[in-house]
C-alpha cells in the first residue's frame, strides 16, 4: 500500500469539511478531502437547514452565495411568537442587512462539492471511509487509512481536519474526549406544496410552552412544517406522525392555511439529538463543525457554525502550513477563537435543550421585545448568532428590557394561542 503526502487532509465533505478544504486549498495548499458518501448526489437527509445569518460572511467568501441564489435558496428572516405576541425584526435603524438561507441539503450539498471540485489543489475522494488514524512518535496525528472500492489507501499530512459530523468516527478513533448532555425534545418535519406563509418569505417560529414549531419557506416553492416537542409526548406522536404534526400548527396564530396543501415529502424526524462537544484541537488534529460541537438542531446553528469554524481554522492554520512556521500556535489560536465565538451560544442552546420552562429573564426579554423595536432587533441578532450573549445582555439592553416591561401596550397585539405548560 503506497502512501500519498498532502499539506492537509480533511475527513468529511459536509458544510464544515467542504469549507475547510476549499479555504485551505485557496491558500495554495495541497489538500485531500475524503467522504464516505458514494457520489455527488448523496446529501444529508435529516436537516432542516435554516442557516442563521451569522454565516453570511463565510457563505460569501466561499462563493456559495451566488450559487444558492441561483438555485432559488430563500434569503431568510423570521418572526418569533411567544405568549406575549410576535417578536418582529424591523431593523431598528441598523443599516446591516445580513440574512441567512433556507435551502434543502439536496440542493446545498452538491453545490459545496461543486465548489470543492473547482479548486485545482484540492483532491476530493468520495466513497472513501476513514478507518484508521496514525500518529508519529510524539503522539501527533499525521496520517490515516481509508477504505475505498479499490481497497484501503493511506495518506499523510501535516494537518488532519476532522469534519466527519455529529458521531465523528475520527474523534472516536483518536480517543478525543467527548462530553454529552441529553436533549429532551424529538423533532418531526415534512415539506409541503401549496402552503404559502401568511408572512410571505419570512419564516415563523412559535414557542408554545416547552415546544417549538417552525414554518419555513424553501427553494422549489416548498414550505416546511417542523416541530420540536418534549419527549413525554413521543408515544402520541409516533402513533400518527402526520396528523400530530399538522394538528400542532392548526391553532397557532397566523399559521399557514393547510386546506390547499399537499405533502411533498415523507415525515422525517429524530429523537435523542443529544448535545456533544469536544476540544477544537487534539494531538495535532483540528476538529470542525459537528465533530467539535453538535448543538440542539432546534437552534438552527449547525451548518453556519460548521462553515464559520472552518473559516477560523483555515485563517489560522493555513498561513502556518504555507510558511512552515508556528503550526502549534496556529492550532491553539483556532481553539481559542472557537471557544470565544461559540462557547456562550453553545451554553445557552444546551441549557434550553432540556425542554425546561422559560425562566424569568427570558420572559422579561420576550415581553420587552414585543414592545420595543430595539430589544426585538437585538433578540434577532442574538438568535441569528450575529452577537454574543455579552453584547446582547449589555447594560443598555438590560435597561431597555426593564423599561419596556414597565411601559404600556405591546407594538403588536397578542393573539390567542394554546400554550402547553
Ligand atoms: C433534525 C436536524 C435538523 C437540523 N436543522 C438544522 C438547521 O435548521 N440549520 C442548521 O444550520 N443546522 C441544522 N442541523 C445541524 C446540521 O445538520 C449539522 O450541524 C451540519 O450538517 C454539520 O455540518 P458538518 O459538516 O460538521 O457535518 P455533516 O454535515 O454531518 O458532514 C459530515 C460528513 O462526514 C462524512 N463522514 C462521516 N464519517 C466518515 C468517515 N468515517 N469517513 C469519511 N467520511 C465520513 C459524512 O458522510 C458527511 O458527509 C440539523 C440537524 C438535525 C439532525
Amino acid at each position: 500500500m503506497t502512501s500519498q503526502t498532502y499539506d492537509a487532509i480533511v475527513v468529511g465533505a459536509g458544510p464544515g469539511g467542504a469549507a475547510s478544504a476549499i479555504l485551505l486549498a485557496r491558500q495554495g495548499l495541497n489538500v485531500l478531502a475524503i467522504d464516505r458518501k458514494p457520489d455527488e448526489d448523496t446529501y444529508k437527509k435529516v436537516c432542516t437547514t435554516f442557516i442563521q445569518r451569522s454565516a453570511l460572511p463565510v457563505i460569501e467568501k466561499l462563493g456559495l452565495k451566488e450559487k444558492l441564489d441561483a438555485a432559488g435558496a430563500i434569503q431568510n428572516a423570521c418572526e418569533i411568537w411567544t405568549e406575549y405576541g410576535w417578536i418582529k425584526d424591523e431593523g431598528a435603524g441598523d443599516p446591516s442587512t445580513a440574512h441567512g438561507y433556507s435551502v434543502r441539503r439536496k440542493v446545498m450539498d452538491p453545490l459545496l462539492l461543486e465548489l470543492m471540485q473547482a479548486e485545482p489543489t484540492l483532491t476530493l475522494e468520495l466513497g472513501a471511509t476513514l478507518t484508521e488514524l496514525h500518529a508519529d512518535e510524539t503522539g501527533t496525528f499525521c496520517g490515516l487509512t481509508y477504505a475505498t472500492k479499490d481497497g484501503p489507501q493511506t495518506a499523510h499530512a501535516r494537518q488532519i481536519v476532522l469534519a466527519d459530523g455529529r458521531g465523528s468516527p475520527g474523534a472516536k478513533l483518536a480517543g478525543v474526549p467527548t462530553k454529552m448532555r441529553e436533549n429532551n425534545r424529538f423533532v418531526y418535519y415534512s415539506y409541503y406544496e401549496n402552503m404559502p406563509l401568511k408572512t410571505g418569505k419570512t419564516a415563523q417560529f412559535w414557542q408554545t410552552g416547552r415546544d417549538m414549531g417552525f414554518a419555513y419557506p424553501f427553494d422549489g416553492d416548498l414550505t416546511m412544517l417542523c416541530a420540536f416537542v418534549c419527549e413525554e409526548d413521543f408515544p402520541e406522536w409516533k402513533a400518527d406522525r402526520r396528523t400530530a404534526l399538522e394538528s400542532f400548527f392548526k391553532d397557532l396564530p397566523n399559521a399557514p392555511d393547510q386546506s390547499t396543501a399537499t405533502p411533498a415529502s415523507e415525515i422525517r424526524g429524530m429523537r435523542k439529538l443529544h448535545d456533544y462537544w469536544r476540544p477544537a484541537t487534539y494531538q495535532g488534529l483540528a476538529l470542525v463543525g459537528d465533530a467539535c460541537m453538535s448543538c440542539d438542531p432546534m437552534s438552527g446553528v449547525g451548518c453556519g457554525f460548521a462553515m464559520q469554524a472552518a473559516d477560523w481554522m483555515a485563517e489560522r492554520v493555513g498561513p502556518a502550513l504555507v510558511s512552515g512556521k508556528g503550526h502549534a500556535e496556529a492550532l491553539n489560536a483556532y481553539a481559542k477563537q472557537h471557544k470565544s465565538m461559540l462557547a456562550g451560544h453553545e451554553y445557552f442552546i444546551r441549557d434550553a435543550s432540556s425542554g425546561r420552562e422559560a425562566n424569568l429573564l427570558e420572559k422579561l426579554i420576550s415581553r420587552a421585545a414585543v414592545r420595543d423595536a430595539v430589544v426585538a432587533h437585538r433578540v434577532h441578532l442574538f438568535v441569528g448568532r450575529v452577537i454574543k450573549w455579552q453584547e446582547f445582555l449589555s447594560p443598555g439592553t438590560l435597561g431597555r428590557i426593564l423599561l419596556a416591561n414597565l411601559r404600556g401596550a405591546p407594538r403588536t397585539a397578542p393573539e390567542l394561542t394554546h400554550v402547553r405548560g
